[in-house]
């Protein structure tokens, strides 16, 4: 059983998963580049590495939760390079990444003996400290069963989706999901407040009947209707997730013109919303919902 994790990239998902490695009875290494998140990881009781080819040595099976396909590349690049790759590795790849870099990195490390997972997942920061994310897998059965015990830490749900790519795709198709249930569930939710039905009554209803989704369900309820704002998870990463969405419709030949017009809808210019902020902020809606604590 792999008994030696890493995770690269400390942030609103990475540290979560960490810490729930570590009560899981395994010994995490990690690397952030933020000094701040090594100073958290260290306080936490996780070894921090300088370098993430030290993680990557350091561990038998690596979880990488970084913004983009592009940072999960140089970190791998930079192990190989470094000759990190010693013993056999398992990389568990949780970032909301593209399936064309997944597929390469998995033909490039099975080819040396190294699995490569694409295993992206849902349900927030809290999931992630909790152990109870979604995982939606991507990869060959043999690195599935070898990734297993380290999965059963982060999640309650894993689902092994197909091959090399497909957690990634499945992923984007939810996300882009998320980006239209916001929009809409916010204009029902106006709509209700302009014809005189406050919002928390509406979405009660809603709750209970066939327009809900997880969004009115779980993310309407505690950061918007709140005012509070504060799911951690960013309107950039979101944008992120929109963007790579309908690319992925291009390279397919898919016609999506309502994604097309909920991605006009997400673009800083049009909703007024930094890449910085909460993503929740777009799913602001008319009366008693104004802003309490964050920006
Ligand atoms: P975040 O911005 O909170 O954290 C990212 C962390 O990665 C930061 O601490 C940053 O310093 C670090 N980092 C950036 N480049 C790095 C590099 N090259 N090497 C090492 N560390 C690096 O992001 P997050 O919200 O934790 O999201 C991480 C990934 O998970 C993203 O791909 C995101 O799309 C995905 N995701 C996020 C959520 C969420 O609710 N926050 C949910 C599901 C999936």
């Amino acid at each position: 059983m792999t008994q030696s994790v890493g995770v690269i990239g400390l942030g609103a998902m990475g540290m979560g998963m960490a810490r729930s490695l570590l009560a899981n009875g395994f010994s995490v290494a990690a690397f952030d580049l933020a000094p701040q998140a090594m100073a958290r990881a260290k306080e936490a009781g996780i070894a921090a590495q300088e370098t993430p080819a030290g993680v990557i040595e350091a561990s038998d099976a690596i979880v990488l939760s970084l913004p983009l396909a592009s940072h999960v590349e140089a970190t791998i690049e930079v192990g190989l390079a470094a000759g990190a790759f010693k013993s056999p590795k398992i990389i568990i790849d949780t970032s909301t990444s593209e399936a064309a870099v997944s597929r390469r990195l998995a033909a490039k490390l099975s080819e040396i003996g190294h699995g490569f997972l694409d295993a992206p997942v849902s349900g927030g920061p809290q999931g992630a400290a909790s152990g109870s994310l979604s995982v939606m897998l991507g990869g060959d059965a043999q690195w599935v069963a070898q990734a297993n015990p380290v999965l059963d830490a982060l999640a309650s749900k894993v689902i092994h989706v197909g091959p090399s790519g497909a957690g990634n795709i499945a992923k984007l198709v939810n996300n882009m999901l998320v980006a239209c249930h916001m929009l809409t569930t916010a204009e029902g939710l106006r709509l209700a407040e302009a014809s005189g039905l406050p919002a928390e009554d509406a979405l009660s209803v809603i709750n209970s009947a066939t327009g809900r989704s997880a969004l009115s369900e779980i993310h309407f309820p505690n950061w918007v209707l709140t005012g509070s704002f504060d799911s951690g998870f960013s309107a950039g990463l979101m944008r992120k997730d929109v963007r790579l969405a309908l690319e992925l419709a291009r390279d397919s030949d898919c016609s999506m013109p309502v994604s097309e017009l909920v991605a006009k809808l997400w673009s800083e210019e049009s909703s007024g919303i930094a890449d910085d902020q909460d993503f929740m902020l777009l799913g602001r809606v008319a009366a008693g919902t104004e802003e309490k604590t964050n920006g």
